[in-house]
């Protein structure tokens, strides 16, 4: 959308070396002087998964450039920071990545928003963690909710949001607007609880539902001045975490505006993906926050069709994964367990691959009324029953019992090769353990491993803490 003579309020910046593509995309949309001024506090959110291969966690060249400009606009501090999901703390993350070092040495201060660096150096009690938690978070209600606000970041002038676009299982892609997610401390369990309710739940998808909700509430809390959805490098088909199946490319692209929404709509216009039916575009248009703008002329005349890449796009569909020795059978279920036993199942079969070998056959089972198993093997066939609504909906099923011959008649007996992997939906950590005391170490060795490796650095320990803290 042009907003003067020669500016734009969304821009892309293209070109083969990533400083020019920046300078060129914030020239578009006015300059850093036109966002940050003397003196300003600036805040940074970027995203960050637990699980970070390459292209998944932020470009540091990126970063420096953006903390550069930001300075020689006068800033006077730049703070960085995110939550991560999961209940994961950041501190384990950045400590990994160095990102502490990086940052200070670039003139900026990462900070922990989850406060996992106080946690992690110190011991504390109960109370005093509630007091910690009193003082890092505002409450701030919107419509009838309220989320605690990190107190850090109500105090900046400015607020910028720096987004490496990668591929999502529930929302496409991973677009600027998601970065309101982990914005603040969430619960991210379902809420439903007699069998009714769970399977309306699931029918509505109201996990994503309240995905929307929270995202679009913390935005109209917290607009942004500033959002960089980067592309320059990108990984496309599974995602980053999941080397196997996907691809990176070196699009040199950058999107950059003042408006996540008005990003996201040409990130997703750039990548030949349809914005109007995308959710968070949807959810826009039905809030009256894009449609006006979109509508207005020369918004797209930037976007010359030779732009356009074709991006592939993560499985829509658990069974096309492909994980060895794993069959799916899935009932009516949200996003919640969809999402989880995407990355599991894709996990599992990139980083565990010899361990699947060894463990078949197994039924992976999930969502609210599964489809019965007709073919099953009683003796050999393992049932992983995944999130609280696959084990509540299957106590009656067949599998559940197996039949054991007496010398006079056949009786039935109950099936001890179940697994449950319980949860609204289910934390992949804690899949990986219970997996491992299921299957046993010996057939699981890089499972094992990769627990072991997170035990190294008491990754469950501060995890449990997190909890006690009842914030995240
Ligand atoms: S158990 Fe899974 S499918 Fe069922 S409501 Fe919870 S997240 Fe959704």
């Amino acid at each position: 959308m042009r907003v003067g003579e020669n500016l734009l309020s969304v821009a892309i910046g293209k070109d083969n070396s990533l400083n020019i593509a920046f300078s060129k995309g914030l020239e578009k949309i006015g300059g850093i002087h036109s966002i940050v001024e003397k003196n300003d506090d600036v805040f940074i959110k970027f995203n960050m998964p637990w699980c970070h291969g390459f292209p998944k966690r932020p470009n540091i060249s990126l970063m420096k450039l953006l903390i550069e400009a930001c300075k020689i606009a006068g800033a006077r501090k730049i703070f960085l920071g995110t939550f991560i999901d999961d209940d994961v703390p950041f501190y384990i993350v950045s400590e990994m990545l160095e990102m502490g070092k990086i940052m200070e040495n670039l003139g900026a201060e990462l900070i922990f928003l989850d406060k996992s660096d106080y946690l992690f150096k110190k011991k504390i009690k109960k109370e005093q963690l509630k007091e910690l938690k009193k003082n890092s978070y505002t409450l701030r209600k919107h419509e009838n909710r309220t989320y605690q606000i990190p107190s850090e970041l109500l105090k900046v002038q400015k607020f910028v949001i720096v987004n490496q676009v990668s591929p999502n299982p529930i929302f496409t892609l991973d677009l600027s607007m998601l970065n309101y997610l982990t914005l603040i401390p969430r619960n991210q369990e379902g809420k439903s609880t007699s069998l009714q309710d769970r399977t309306q739940y699931c029918i509505n998808d109201g996990y994503k539902k309240s995905l929307l909700t929270t995202i679009f509430d913390i935005y109209s809390m917290m607009p942004s001045h500033l959002v960089i959805n980067d592309l320059f490098y990108l990984q496309e088909g599974a995602g980053p975490c999941i080397h196997e199946d996907s691809q990176l490319r070196k699009t040199n692209f950058l999107v950059m505006g003042k408006n996540p929404l008005e990003v996201d709509f040409i990130t997703l216009k750039l990548l030949k993906l349809d914005p109007e039916s995308h959710e968070i575009v949807k959810e826009a248009m039905n809030r009256d926050m894009l449609k006006g703008k979109i509508c207005e002329g020369s918004f797209l005349n930037e976007f010359d069709e030779d732009f356009r890449i074709p991006f592939k796009l993560p499985a829509r569909n658990l069974s096309k994964i492909g994980t060895l020795n794993f069959y799916i059978k899935q009932g009516t279920s949200c996003s919640g367990c969809y999402l989880k036993a995407y990355q599991l199942l894709n996990l599992l079969k990139t980083k565990m691959n010899k361990d699947l070998k060894y463990i078949k056959k197994n039924w992976f089972v999930l969502g609210t009324n599964p489809p019965s198993i007709a073919s099953w093997n009683e003796k050999q066939d393992n049932f992983i029953l995944f999130g609280d609504c696959a084990i509540k909906t299957t106590l009656t099923y067949e599998f559940r019992k197996i039949s054991k011959k007496t010398l006079k008649s056949m009786k039935k007996r109950k099936n001890k090769k179940i697994l449950e992997l319980a949860g609204c939906p289910p934390k992949i950590p804690e899949c990986f353990s219970t997996l491992i005391k299921y299957f046993k170490k010996s057939n699981m060795p890089l499972t094992t491993l990769y627990i072991e490796m997170l035990n190294a650095i008491d990754f469950f320990k501060v995890r449990k803490k997190f909890r006690e803290w009842e914030a995240l």
